[in-house]
């Protein structure tokens, strides 16, 4: 795993406090996610007026009404996929990009989907700042996935949905894992690690209460 080039070490004591605080002591234990998290400068991923609230334990505004996810839902997410490395892995719900570079630590190669052009161009920039070039950023309504790329071998939504789409099942490769927030469009969430296995039984396994916006589009929330 190499370290993204340009990380400002002047926020290195608030990432690792972040880690050791708010990740570790929360119980997630997987070494990749934690070196993941000790890689990726998170301050890069914000407006330069948050950037002093980086580490916060909370999700911070990033433009066009949506967020960056709070870092442990970030390390819960990526933990509950179960990389090992080498994966190819499909988000979506880019945002600012920083889940997904997350994920590029890790995984051999990210596809990421955001709706909102802006978005995307943004991530694509804070991408290529920090010469991170396994992540590649989509813009399309990613409740369809991403075909192009698929089959993945894990999938991460970064925004609440009714169900699981199942364009997103149709393109997970055999015993590959979704990670997404199921619920209410505002209201009650549930963070879902579904698999299905070599008998074709599916499993939902929930892994948290949470709070994301909501995944919009053909096989989300109405737009
Ligand atoms: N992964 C981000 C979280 C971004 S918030 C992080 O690292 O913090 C969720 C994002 O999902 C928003 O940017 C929103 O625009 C996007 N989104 C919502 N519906 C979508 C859809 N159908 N396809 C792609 N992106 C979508």
């Amino acid at each position: 795993m190499t370290r993204p080039d340009n990380a400002d070490d002047g926020f290195a004591a608030e990432r690792e406090r972040m880690v050791v605080h708010q990740i570790e002591a929360r119980g997630i234990a997987d070494a990749r996610v934690l070196a993941a998290l000790r890689a990726v400068p998170r301050e890069a991923f914000v407006p330069t007026v948050e950037r002093a609230f980086a580490y916060e334990d909370h999700p911070l505004p990033i433009g066009a009404g949506q967020t960056i996810s709070q870092p442990y839902i970030v390390a819960l997410t990526t933990a509950g996929l179960g990389l090992r490395g080498g994966e190819r892995v499909l988000e979506i719900g880019t945002g600012c990009g920083y889940a997904a570079a997350v994920l590029g630590q890790i995984a051999a190669e990210v596809h990421s989907v955001e709706r909102i052009e802006s978005l995307a161009a943004q991530a694509r920039e804070h991408l290529a700042g920090l010469g991170i070039a396994n992540v590649h950023v989509h813009c399309a309504d990613g409740s369809l996935g991403w075909p192009a790329a698929a089959p993945y071998d894990a999938i991460a939504v970064t925004a609440a949905g009714p169900e699981i789409p199942a364009a997103l099942k149709a393109q997970l490769a055999p015993g590959g894992v979704i990670v997404m927030p199921v619920g209410d469009r505002h209201g009650h969430q549930e963070l879902l690690r579904w698999s299905r296995g070599a008998d074709g039984r599916e499993r939902a396994e929930p892994l948290c209460d949470v709070r994301f916006v909501p995944l919009l589009g053909a096989q989300g929330f109405t737009p």
